[in-house]
């Protein structure tokens, strides 16, 4: 923001061109707040997390990209190019990193306040394809035994390479060359799985249209088959309540009969107490076997 404020084209009436400019004539900075410590070489600039860091003040991971007011100063020189420092604060406690320019190296490198996360590795160590060097390639052009011992080495590796390379071609023949088969090969695969899951769902429809219930239902497994053999739904409760009228009873009995008086002649229906003595059976039971 401080930058824009700079472009204010407003001249207030009592302005002299004399003087100089709009901001000398107001004795004001282009930069505005960002260069209120200008008179100790300091700007506040935007700067970047060039890489992951953790913060010494509270243990937080910071990661690469997150943004800070900093304040750069310039701390010395590398060769013609000025070495720059920045300072500023966790946005997480009250610690302060300071970071400068590395341009030897290309990088940055942590003063205090902070660690680096690691991440860096040696790519020649990880069979990466490295370009060649500016002092490398100077060399091949000025040096013939250099560039004749260069290019045996590069014979030498590109033999070594060749094995792997052969190989991937050969995977690469045999899944590839005859597309249309594998192809059709994946097509049955997928035909075949679409009917199966379509003989399910048919299946899974009946069972819901049976229960008249809207539930998908999974499919059948044989550990689920031989789980439903060990349950049975009889209990002791059941097979005591004999004095019931049974079903035979019940069938032989005429429409309109007076069933409480046939009950009242047998004395079939289970009297309170004995549906009592019944209940506490079976809770004894139950504790028992506990
Ligand atoms: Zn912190």
């Amino acid at each position: 923001m401080g930058e824009r404020k700079g472009t204010n084209k407003y001249y207030p009436p009592d302005y002299n061109p004399a003087v100089g400019g709009l901001n000398k004539f107001k004795g004001t900075h282009a930069l505005r707040e960002r260069a209120r410590k200008i008179h100790l070489g300091i700007i506040i600039i935007r700067f970047e997390m060039p890489y992951n860091i953790w913060c010494e003040g509270c243990n937080n991971h910071i990661g690469m990209g997150v943004r800070y007011n900093a304040e750069k100063t310039k701390v010395g020189m590398y060769y013609s190019t000025p070495v720059y420092q920045f300072r500023m604060k966790c946005h997480l406690c009250d610690n302060h990193f300071e970071i400068k320019t590395d341009p030897a190296n290309l990088d940055y490198i942590i003063v205090s306040g902070a660690r680096r996360q690691e991440n860096r590795w040696d790519p020649t160590q990880n069979e990466q394809v490295v370009p060649e060097t500016k002092e490398t390639s100077r060399r091949l052009f000025d040096d013939a035994m250099f560039k004749l011992e260069h290019k045996n080495n590069d014979v030498v590796v590109s033999k070594k390479s060749s094995v792997v390379l052969n190989r991937l071609l050969e995977r690469q023949e045999d899944v590839w060359k005859d597309d249309f088969a594998a192809n059709s090969a994946l097509r049955a695969q997928l035909r075949a799985s679409k009917k199966e899951l379509k003989e399910k769902e048919l299946k899974s429809s009946e069972i819901d249209k049976k229960l008249f219930i809207d539930v998908p239902i999974l499919a059948e497994k044989e550990e689920d088959k031989n789980l439903a053999s060990l349950l049975s739904l009889k209990s002791k409760l059941v097979k005591k309540e004999s004095t019931l009228p049974s079903v035979k009873k019940l069938k032989s009995l005429k429409p309109f009969d007076d069933f409480s008086v046939s009950n009242k002649k047998e004395d079939t229906e289970p009297s309170s107490a004995s549906f009592k003595s019944l209940v506490s059976d079976h809770y004894n039971s139950g504790s028992s076997s506990e």
